[in-house]
């Protein structure tokens, strides 16, 4: 294609709005437009990109015995009701209603569909195993959208569903899911480990997800250094061995921490190390109660072990006007000692602490040498902070390393948590009624094209790997003579016929204007006609990523880069 004919809006400025690489170089090579928050428009070349990662990912899940088919993005209220997730799925579910007051919801996943689909259509044990995937749009109102297509509302995400006949069977699709999403990534160019996670909203009883590893991931990783053991922090389990303490009891005192919000703060100010020091943190889960966790100040809370531990859904820090009614202080100085009618879960770290420092429910006031037991009583003591790399690994005695990661797609085992809530059945060779057994699968695609960007760039834009470019090939030509336009357009012609995807920048624009954008836009290689190289009878031929030149007569370079491109694609296929 020309870019006379192709949308391409460049940007020789970084937009302000983009915080982390992917999305400014999205913005800025022209592959996505903002249309307000969480919502884009793809532009063309971004469209490219999309329907590339697309076609593999088809190809792959045929390879793994899945079929394509293509539900509804509207989702009846009846089925959530059904599975009895209308009623805790939360605000991330944007419900809506039709001209006859008929409640729906935008499909943020599709259990309730295809679980509806398979309980009308499938009778017996003959049809099954049965896995199917669609690829389409999926709406969550994230509370945060950020980093453009890495965390949108509006999103475009393969999904796809098993139904198996028992356990094993269920346990193989997970596993040909698995094995047809290792190569998914690797043949999208990336670097990725698959860990242990948790099950979330979906549900179910085991689960993977696919991290692409990223200093700007939002996921944390654990992991050790044999291979033998990798988890998202939110589910490693923290080994404790906390006794009581047998330090004697100090008494407790007020002291003045003026404008001291932060952990950090009230350290430096009152000259003590964090472990000292308890936070407590005011929650509140769906139904609006409020709850205190108390986290050793050097330790990070992990909600989702605290949401488990009380079986909500949702769990978000209480609001400021929330803290002020409950802890009668501004938010950074809510404390456990005199907290009424609020439940109050500590971390087993806290069991072995003495004389410890905490918020006095006052503005600007800490209290010091405060303990449990004696100031205050702990209803539930558990296992709610976050895994730290150093510690042991489950798996033996290698300490656990973290790295941070980019969750672009989740396996999940759902065993029968939605064929039994809506009575997917299937006749056995005996006649008699079973539950079928499902597994889940998902992939974020723009979130898998940002990952890659992450993974793949310089400081002059994208560095593409060959499968998902938009383009094999930026050609350029610098001269406006009538030699160089004709062998430009020769060659042209000769790339586009032996199916290379060529993008000839055939503006009227200066040369380093070409470049700059070339470079930005990062097609794999790069084709630069000059009349300097014509009078040597040689075109420039040059690899993106490494800089790698070469020179070659007009007649080699159809050869070179066929050869070239084949190379760098099937590199990353399957065997
Ligand atoms: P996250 O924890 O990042 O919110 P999730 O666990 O909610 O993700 P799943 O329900 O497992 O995500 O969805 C499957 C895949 O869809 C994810 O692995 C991710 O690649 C993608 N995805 C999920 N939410 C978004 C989003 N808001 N924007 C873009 N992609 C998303
Ligand atoms: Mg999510």
């Amino acid at each position: 294609m020309r870019t006379s004919q192709v949308f391409i809006p460049t940007l020789r400025e970084d937009p302000g709005e983009a915080e982390i690489v992917s999305h400014r170089l999205m913005l800025r090579a022209g592959l996505i437009r903002k249309v307000a928050s969480g919502l884009y428009t793809y532009l063309p070349l971004g469209l490219r990109v999309i329907r590339k990662i697309e076609r593999i990912i088809r190809e792959e899940m045929e390879n793994g015995g899945a079929q394509e088919l293509l539900m509804p993005i509207l989702s009846p209220a009846e089925l959530w009701q059904e599975s009895g997730r209308w009623g805790v799925y939360g605000k991330e579910l944007l419900r809506c209603r039709d001209r006859h007051e008929r409640e729906f919801c935008l499909g943020p996943t599709h259990e309730e569909i295809i679980t509806d689909l398979f309980r009308r259509e499938v009778r017996s044990y003959r049809q099954l195993p049965l896995n199917c995937f669609q690829i389409q749009t999926k709406f969550r109102d994230e509370i945060r959208p950020r980093f453009g297509l890495m965390r949108g509302r509006e999103f475009i995400m393969k999904d796809a569903y098993s139904f198996d006949l028992d356990e094993e069977g269920a346990k193989r699709n997970y596993q040909k899911m698995y094995d047809a999403y290792e190569r998914i990534f690797t043949r999208c160019g990336l670097q990725f480990r698959a860990v242990q996670a948790d099950n979330g909203m979906i549900g179910g009883n085991m689960s993977h997800e696919f991290m692409v590893l990223a200093d700007t991931g939002e996921e944390t990783i654990l992991y050790d250094e044999h291979g033998t053991f990798a988890t998202n922090v939110e589910l490693a389990e923290v080994q404790t061995s906390e006794q009581e303490s047998t330090v004697p009891y100090q008494p407790q005192y007020r002291v003045q921490t003026p404008g001291t919000k932060t952990v950090e703060e009230v350290c430096n100010y009152l000259g003590v190390a964090p472990n000292q020091l308890v936070k407590t943190l005011l929650y509140q889960t769906e139904a609006n109660n409020v709850i205190a966790v108390l986290i050793r100040g050097d330790h990070e809370a992990n909600e989702i072990k605290i949401r488990r531990m009380l079986g909500v859904a949702e769990l978000t820090l209480a609001d400021p006007e929330t803290v002020q009614t409950v802890s009668s202080a501004p938010v950074g100085f809510a404390g456990p000692v005199g907290l009424t009618n609020v439940p109050i879960l500590a971390d087993h770290a806290i069991r072995g602490m003495r004389n410890f420092i905490v918020g006095g429910n006052d503005q600007d006031i800490h209290l010091r040498d405060v303990n449990w037991g004696r100031d205050f009583q702990i209803e539930t003591f558990a296992d709610i902070r976050k895994a730290q790399a150093g510690g042991p690994s489950p798996s033996g005695d290698a300490p656990l390393l973290s790295a941070k990661g980019i969750e672009v797609g989740h396996v999940f085992l759902l065993g029968t948590k939605y064929s039994q809530a809506m009575g997917a059945t299937y006749l056995d060779p005996q006649g008699k009624d079973r539950l079928a057994i499902m597994g889940c699968y998902g992939i974020g695609i723009g979130r898998t094209a940002a990952a890659c960007i992450e993974q793949h760039h310089d400081h002059r834009g994208i560095t593409w790997p060959v499968p998902i470019a938009p383009f094999h090939i930026h050609l350029i030509s610098v001269s406006a003579s009538d030699n160089a336009l004709k062998t430009t357009q020769d060659l042209y012609t000769s790339l586009v016929q032996s199916d290379i995807e060529v993008l000839w920048d055939d503006r009227d624009e200066r040369a380093g204007v070409k470049f700059n954008d070339a470079d930005l836009i990062g097609a794999p290689l790069q084709i630069v006609i000059g009349d300097k190289g014509l009078t040597k009878g040689t075109i420039d031929v040059k690899v993106r990523k490494t800089g790698e030149r070469s020179q070659l007569p007009p007649q080699d370079i159809l050869p070179f880069v066929s050869k070239w491109l084949a190379e760098h694609s099937s590199l990353l296929r399957p065997q």
